[in-house]
């Protein structure tokens, strides 16, 4: 990662929870998207997130957006600098994409965010961020970076035969149980990245469980109701 970027996973302590819609004080949100604004050095209103909605929709951020207006999808792409894109999990795949070498015409840099649950995986999201990033930014998957950050693994993503019957295609990322399946997704997320052209030594997977470390992550698998961490990823100045 350069200094042309800034790129952060947030974890449990010291921000805490993130997500306006898991029952916590607002204010105490607020306060804590504060305290993360200042520690990366960032305007909170230029801070764009997302409802994340279990799509595969990507949004091009436009200047109608922001930290007060978030979009309905589940990925977001830009170009504007200083502007913090954040991705909040508790067990999905938060995946961060960077390109600081578009190709001309174009000549610019690009981002880009993804909430990569099970839904997002089957439905290929990352496959939508990279043509959308191509499309808008003429970006070359050979020259986009990638951030895996915490997600549930494999270990404890239990899923039942009605999961595995409607999944064929992913059936490589299944694990039998005694009674269950086991159901890997950072393994389809990283099939789709390399089958768009994205290669190995540029994918960064530092992710750990988030339902075995909940200590320091968040996990609605484990723990039900609870918050959600963030991927941020900003072009700067
Ligand atoms: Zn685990």
């Amino acid at each position: 990662m350069s200094d042309e970027y800034l790129c952060f996973f947030t974890s449990r302590e010291p921000i805490g929870n993130l997500a306006f819609h898991v029952g916590d004080d607002i204010q105490r949100v607020n306060k804590n998207h504060l305290l993360l604004s200042q520690k990366l050095a960032y305007e909170q209103e230029h801070l764009v997130h997302m409802k994340q909605i279990h799509s595969n929709i990507v949004h091009v951020v436009t200047d109608e957006d922001g930290f007060s207006s978030p979009p309905t999808c589940d990925a977001l792409v830009t170009n504007k600098k200083n502007t913090p894109l954040m991705v909040m999990v508790a067990d999905c795949t938060p995946v961060l994409f960077y390109d600081s070498t578009c190709e001309v015409p174009f000549g610019c840099k690009a981002i880009g965010v993804a909430h990569v649950g099970r839904e997002g995986a089957f439905s290929n999201i990352v496959k939508n961020v990279l043509k959308t990033m191509e499309q808008e930014y003429g970006s070359c998957a050979k020259d986009i970076f990638i951030e895996i950050g915490s997600s549930i693994g494999v270990c404890c993503y239990e899923v039942g035969q009605e999961i595995y019957d409607k999944a064929q295609p992913f059936h490589y990322a299944f694990t039998k149980g005694d009674t269950s399946y086991y159901l890997d997704v950072n393994k389809i997320i990283l099939t789709q990245l390399k089958e768009c052209g994205i290669k190995e030594e540029n994918i960064k997977n530092e992710g750990v469980c988030t339902a075995c470390n909940t200590k320091n992550y968040f996990s609605y698998r484990k723990e039900g109701k609870t918050g959600r961490f963030a991927g941020i990823l900003m072009i700067r100045d």
